[in-house]
């Protein structure tokens, strides 16, 4: 089959024989002639019909009842955007399409997306509990500090990386619950199980130093300071657990959850008597206020 295909693929073999050449000439030469005053001919018959039919309107008309051509070539061409190009008469009003501007603002709007995207991982969402949360002045002020970095993973983890649990050397955390090996803090004022506080939960929850903790004879621990954010204290305010946040809030620029619960949710004295308010309110009341508070923005807008 392949062989067949080739051979009618290649050109027919020129008649170069060298027998009769003259009367051959000839009558090529007759037959082109023919041929050619044919062709005229044809063309010919082929203007004159064109012209009696642009008379009679029916040129046009044809052209009209003509399907469209697909124009593959153009397709190729789609980005080239330098000659103008056929265009029917209902699109010819249109602004013709700038496809690297078109493209130039797809990226814009890739690179935007892209910048939400990142917005949106870093947003943090508390399920809203039973009390507003919000901290005064004197809380943020018994926030904590300290002056070297605490390496996280590394303190009270084997060499492969896995933290040491263990249920009769090890400490437990008020933070994580888990009795492990490695430093714990222990408060200096309540002297309680309440504060002990392992490196990790404190460098990420409170942003201090557990050695410095430790080495700090005045250090007073988070429940002490009403600043604790684990789950039961949290709890216990009538507020959710935060989940793990560390990572955004770090993101984000603060030192540790407690920073950044504690900066976010900062009440002037005015809020804090607008909340006292709000909770002394019943929900009918609330539900009354939402509703006035709806019709008269549908109002404004009417
Ligand atoms: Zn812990
Ligand atoms: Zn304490
Ligand atoms: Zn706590």
């Amino acid at each position: 089959m392949a062989t067949r295909r080739k051979k009618t693929e290649e050109p027919p073999c020129s008649e170069d024989g060298d027998s009769d050449t003259r009367s051959e000439e000839s009558k090529r030469a007759k037959k082109e002639g023919d041929s050619s005053h044919y062709e005229h001919m044809r063309e010919q018959r082929i203007k004159e019909n064109k012209e009696r039919m642009q008379k009679l309107g029916l040129f046009d008309l044809s052209l009209n009842l003509k399907p469209p051509k697909k124009d593959p070539p153009e397709k190729k061409t789609k980005n080239t955007n330098h000659s103008p190009r056929r265009r029917s008469s209902r699109i010819m009003s249109l602004e013709p399409v700038n496809y690297s501007e078109k493209g130039a603002i797809k990226g814009q709007y890739k690179k935007e997306n892209k910048e939400n995207k990142e917005k949106d991982n870093l947003e943090i969402v508390i399920p809203e509990g039973t009390n507003p949360e919000v901290y005064t002045e004197e809380q943020e002020k018994l926030l904590g500090d300290c002056e070297t970095t605490w390496e996280l993973n590394v303190d009270g983890y084997d060499e492969d990386g896995d933290r040491i649990y263990d249920s009769i050397k090890g400490e437990i955390c008020h933070q994580c619950r888990q009795k492990t090996v490695g430093e714990h803090t222990s408060c200096n004022k309540c002297e309680l199980p309440q504060g002990q506080f392992c490196g990790d939960c404190l460098y990420t929850r409170y942003g201090e130093n557990v050695i410095e903790a430790n080495g700090n004879s005045k250090w007073t621990c988070p429940p002490c300071r009403d600043i604790c954010n684990c789950m039961r204290c949290r709890r216990e305010k009538g507020w959710r657990p935060t989940g793990n946040i560390y990572q955004k809030v770090f993101k984000l620029g603060f030192k540790s959850v407690a920073h950044y619960l504690i900066k976010t949710r900062r009440a002037e004295e005015s809020d804090v008597g607008e909340v006292a308010e709000e909770m002394s309110e019943n929900s009918a009341e609330a539900t009354r206020n939402r509703r006035t508070r709806t019709r008269r923005s549908l109002d404004f807008i009417g």
